[in-house]
């Protein structure tokens, strides 16, 4: 087997210094059920059949699929045009396509509560977006995204179609520009699906043209209510001792990487845990029921319509992720750099794995090893790499890897990541001693560890009694008001260590574990504006701030090479709102909008210094952004009073 990858990967060992020690370190999670054969509908059964149309994962209508699988015993698919791998991730480091796979997991997970099936369309989450417009044309143009939605109604073949993403009847508001195209799409693939003209390529195989009966919007704001024609769906029936709505309800903490085992079932408003549509199209007239989105429609006969395994496979057959992306390459005049890597595998083939790890110097490959893994659907190894620094050259290491009995298993190809090392130039004040809040992101620590700052994870005990000024500065990881109860607890003492000539930096919250609350010297209320695009410009409207100064000179150039987002749930720009005390450093705006100039607050305290930030600066750390950890490091490095 091991001659079969590697003839693939035409690699040949170089004899180069290298050693690899590989540490099984876990095997866990559950197996979702997996198809590798197209599905069949079983056909000569009349039937009705529902479909939910979601943009990322957690966006189901949970209740409403709970109700007419479980009580009513309706065949119900659910749709997701992504895996939702742009979102947050606040159970653990992993993000973007790892993020992907373990959302697509925690769906099936609460689709197996649900009772509906759950497909991925496979189109990329690539972080908030405002526009329909740039979501289209992310997704490969609006043609796309509408034929490949139009070829899962034709191939499953659906009565209903419900979504709550409305954006036809109401405004985009605020809304996901993901979302606005779920909608859009929606509403267009009604009529394209049953037109013989639209994608006539997609028929066969049980495909054909297909008449969708009704469309329903889920009603999300009170008071655009025409009561007149609401579907209430009836959420207290109950199904095995429990309510529907209580099944839905623990469909829905599956999300744990959205943090909605969190969620306290009473804060969420009534439109969320009472679900009413408004019917948008129907095919024809129906009779009226306020509490059954299937009125009128008869069960039928239908063609045995077959999926090909693209749409049918709810998840990769198997991926290799390595942590960290990127690792940092040490000053010239070592002899050797060390590395050390944590491979995620996520393992549907039923076959163990076999993992290849090189490292490429030029053309030349100076280091490669490979290694066994279980057939676990989760496992996870530690890698130790050793480098020689003569081979700096070298700028990335390959991970790959094939089932291990790839040759029964033809056309699953490889899966493969890359980590990427990287120079940085940021310095620090090496008096820093940091008293770090740590949340669950772990880029702050991996950073400190790998430039050697010094710094301490500050737990309850140290908050509620710990001498807090041995610390030059005291960093509140992000959310650190939702994740750190015992913060919320002892924030008086953060307050006070300030007055003594403390600095403390926190990063963003989120307006639910904010607002209302004085948690920061003056007051300051969190939005949910940001700026998505990590390109525009950034101004800087302090130039003589120390901060932009010490210990790194804040350069133009520092703020290219940004991914993602440039900030993120901003602070309001209305001083009524957030305190005129905090000077403003730093505007910037997505195009044609005007975002408030408030992603860098920095304001004195008794005789220490505050700063909140809603810059994104953690993903630009991760990836070893030059300009992202110099800024981090100026906003460590204050001297202390
Ligand atoms: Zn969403």
């Amino acid at each position: 087997m091991a001659e079969f990858l590697f003839d693939r990967m035409g690699c040949a060992k170089c004899g180069f210094v290298g050693s690899l020690l590989i540490i099984v370190i876990s095997s866990f999670f559950f197996n979702p059920s997996l198809s590798a054969h197209p599905i069949t509908q079983d056909a000569g059964k009349p039937r009705v059949v529902l479909m939910c149309l979601s943009a990322h994962p957690d966006d189901e209508d949970g209740a409403t699929i709970a109700y007419y699988t479980r009580i009513r015993h309706i065949k119900t698919y659910e749709t997701f045009y992504t895996r939702g791998e742009g979102g947050q991730n606040v159970i653990g480091p992993e993000l973007y396509r790892e993020l992907g796979e373990i959302r697509s997991e925690e769906t099936l997970a609460a689709a197996k509560i649900l009772g509906g099936k759950a497909y991925f369309l496979g189109f990329l989450d690539f972080g908030y977006s405002k526009t329909a417009k740039e979501t289209f044309r992310v997704w490969g143009g609006n043609d796309n995204v509408l034929q490949r939605i139009v070829y899962m109604i034709r191939a499953l073949q659906p009565d209903v179609i419900i979504t709550n993403h409305d954006t036809i009847t109401t405004l985009p508001y605020r809304q996901h520009g993901n979302h606005q195209v779920v909608g859009i799409t929606a509403y267009e693939a009604f009529t394209k699906a049953a037109d013989p003209t639209y994608h006539p390529e997609q028929f066969g195989n049980g495909v054909g043209p297909w008449q969708v009966k009704k469309l329903y919007f889920r009603v999300l704001r009170k008071s655009e209510l025409d009561q007149d024609s609401l579907v209430t769906i009836p959420v207290n029936m109950k199904y095995h001792g429990k309510t529907i709505q209580q099944i839905a309800w623990k469909a829905l903490k599956q999300h744990r990487t959205q943090g909605m085992d969190k969620l306290n079932f009473s804060d969420l408003p009534e439109v969320f845990r009472q679900p009413v549509y408004k019917l948008i199209l129907s095919d024809r007239k129906y009779p009226y029921n306020p509490n059954d989105l299937f009125s009128g429609i008869k069960p039928s006969v239908r063609p045995s319509g077959t999926l090909p395994e693209k749409y049918a496979v709810a998840l990769k057959p198997f991926s290799i992720f390595v942590h960290p992306k990127y690792s940092l390459l040490k000053a010239e005049g070592t002899s050797h750099d060390e590395f050390h890597f944590k491979i995620d595998t996520y393992n549907h083939t039923g076959s163990p794995l076999y993992v290849a790890a090189f490292v490429n110097h030029g053309r030349q490959r100076v280091f490669d090893e490979h290694e066994e893994l279980s057939r676990a659907i989760r496992d996870s190894i530690v890698l130790s790499v050793e480098v020689p620094s003569s081979s700096a050259a070298a700028d990335s290491l390959v991970f790959t890897c094939v089932p291990l009995d790839a040759k029964k298993m033809p056309g699953l190809g490889r899966s493969t990541d890359v980590a990427r090392l990287r120079r940085v130039t940021a310095g620090f004040d090496r008096k820093d001693y940091i008293g770090l809040v740590g949340t669950y992101d772990n880029t702050l620590e991996q950073t400190f560890d790998e430039f050697g700052v010094k710094y301490q994870l500050l737990d309850s005990a140290m908050l509620a009694s710990g001498k807090l000024n041995k610390y030059t500065t005291i960093v509140l990881d992000i959310r650190g008001y939702l994740y750190r109860r015992d913060l919320v607890r002892y924030d008086k003492r953060i307050l006070d260590y300030i007055r003594n000539g403390g600095n403390v930096v926190c990063f963003y919250n989120r307006p639910p574990e904010w607002n209302g609350h004085l948690y920061a010297p003056y007051p300051i209320e969190i939005t949910e504006h940001r700026v998505t695009e990590e390109t525009q410009p950034v101004t800087v409207l302090e130039p003589e701030n120390q901060l932009f100064h010490y210990p790194n000179e804040i350069l133009p150039v520092d703020w290219d090479g940004w991914v993602q987002e440039r900030n993120i749930y901003l602070p309001s720009g209305d001083t009524t709102l957030t305190s005129s005390r905090y000077h403003r450093l730093l505007a910037m705006s997505d195009e044609d909008q005007h975002e408030p100039s408030t992603s860098l607050l920095w304001a004195r305290y008794g005789r220490g210094t505050y700063i909140y930030t809603s810059l994104a600066l953690y993903r630009q750390v991760k990836d070893l952004n030059n300009g992202g950890v110099k800024l981090l490091f100026n906003l460590i490095s204050q001297p202390r009073h």
